[in-house]
């Protein structure tokens, strides 16, 4: 924990912006009409009446948290959601004034200060961290009543509190002075499978718990639970509000999930050509050799590697996009650079772009095509993008 003396600073990382891009050796392009458009997909699956908070969480699962925020909300979402304090405040620092929720737990005095200050609206997970909240509001003296959200484990078992205690722990926050519960929600632990048998459970769960909320007289003024891959699996699970974080990206949970809607991958990673050569038969291609040429190739090397995020996993595994068409990667990746096998495109030119992920003419590259070469999820890739790549907003 962080003591008094030790002061934070929020990092505030390049957002979309036009400096100079076009002279980067690699960037994030942040394709805004997408972005919009896929917004625009899920509020028309949604009954006017539910509202659609964003999550941003992770810089936007690494698209850049301002941009995508003011993007989204003009486009139909009302609600942020984030993970942290520092991802709120950071939203609030650039003038974003629609709600935000911070679906991870805040327990240190300082964050509950921050919270109030920055008018984020917290998730209460237990009745301890109600109290705690409670009485750190009295002390700081506030008039004013802090929205909370009850968050109830249904069988994540992650946080929140077990539903069968709903009604104790909401009479509880019902009672404690300087806290208004604003809404009650609870999180799907296998949404994107196409075994509904845990989802349907859990759905019942949260049915119980707010039955047994409403027995004690309480009437919630916002019940949420579904994540992107409920919000296309199912509209009973829609209830006041939704919480989409892939989808509005472009991102499809699951495979069985895409007949649902039209969804535009936002992200594209894009790198240049730094330097094209010609390598004889049987010379070894970067660190540890793991590439030998087979017969004399024409080689580019280009500027982006593992400490851009490229997964080194990928090494000798990945292709990219160059004119339409498809080149493999050769050799280890390497921190700052990769190499290529561009023997059939002998007019390369040093400086050309290439494409990573995204499209490029007919050919694209999705974080799902490397998610599944790397037995990981697509959540995962688009997160692992550094900010040494500058996120640039295309529209
Ligand atoms: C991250 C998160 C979401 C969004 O999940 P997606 O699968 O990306 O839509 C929703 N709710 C909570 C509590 C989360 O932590």
């Amino acid at each position: 924990m962080l003591s008094h003396e030790q002061k934070t600073s929020i990092v505030s990382y390049p957002q979309c912006d036009t400096y100079a891009w076009y002279s980067q050796r690699a960037w994030v392009e942040i394709d805004l009409a997408a972005l919009s458009h896929n917004v625009k997909q899920l509020r028309n699956l949604l009954s006017p009446k539910t509202q659609l908070m964003a999550v941003v969480k992770a810089d936007a699962y690494g698209h850049g948290a301002v941009t995508v925020a003011k993007t989204v909300l003009e486009s139909g979402a009302s609600w942020l959601g984030v993970a942290t304090v520092p991802e709120g405040i950071q939203l609030r620092e650039a003038s974003i004034k629609a709600p935000i929720l911070v679906l991870g737990a805040v327990q240190t005095s300082e964050q509950i200060h921050a919270i109030a200050h920055w008018k984020l609206q917290p998730t209460l997970c237990s009745p301890k961290q109600a109290l705690v909240f409670s009485d750190t509001l009295e002390a700081i003296d506030v008039d004013a009543t802090l929205p909370v959200h009850i968050k109830l484990d249904t069988g994540m078992s992650r946080l929140g509190t077990n539903w069968q205690q709903a009604g104790e722990f909401i009479q509880l926050v019902e009672r404690l002075p300087h806290l208004r519960i604003a809404s009650v929600y609870s999180h799907l632990a296998t949404a994107d499978s196409a075994d509904l048998t845990v989802m349907n459970l859990q759905h019942q769960r949260f049915e119980e718990a707010i039955a047994q909320i409403k027995t004690l007289g309480i009437e919630p003024p916002c019940l949420h639970f579904a994540n992107s891959a409920a919000t296309l699996a199912n509209q009973a699970l829609h209830y006041d509000m939704v919480r989409a974080g892939l989808a509005i990206y472009g991102h499809y949970p699951a495979e069985h999930l895409r007949q649902t809607v039209n969804l535009k991958p936002v992200i594209q990673v894009k790198a240049r050509v730094t330097q094209v050569k010609t390598i004889a038969k049987g010379m070894g291609v970067s660190y540890g050799y793991k590439y030998i040429a087979p017969r004399d190739i024409r080689l580019a090397v280009v500027g982006i590697g593992y400490a851009d995020g490229i997964p080194r996993n990928l090494s000798n595994k990945m292709q990219v996009l160059i004119r339409g068409q498809r080149i493999p990667q050769i050799g280890s990746i390497t921190m700052d650079q990769i190499m290529l096998d561009v023997s059939h495109i002998p007019d390369i030119q040093e400086g050309e772009i290439v494409t990573l992920l995204g499209r490029d003419r007919d050919e694209q590259i999705t974080a799902d095509d490397w998610a599944k070469e790397l037995g990981t999820i697509s959540w995962e890739i688009l997160c692992s993008f550094k900010h040494r790549l500058p996120r640039v907003a295309v529209e």
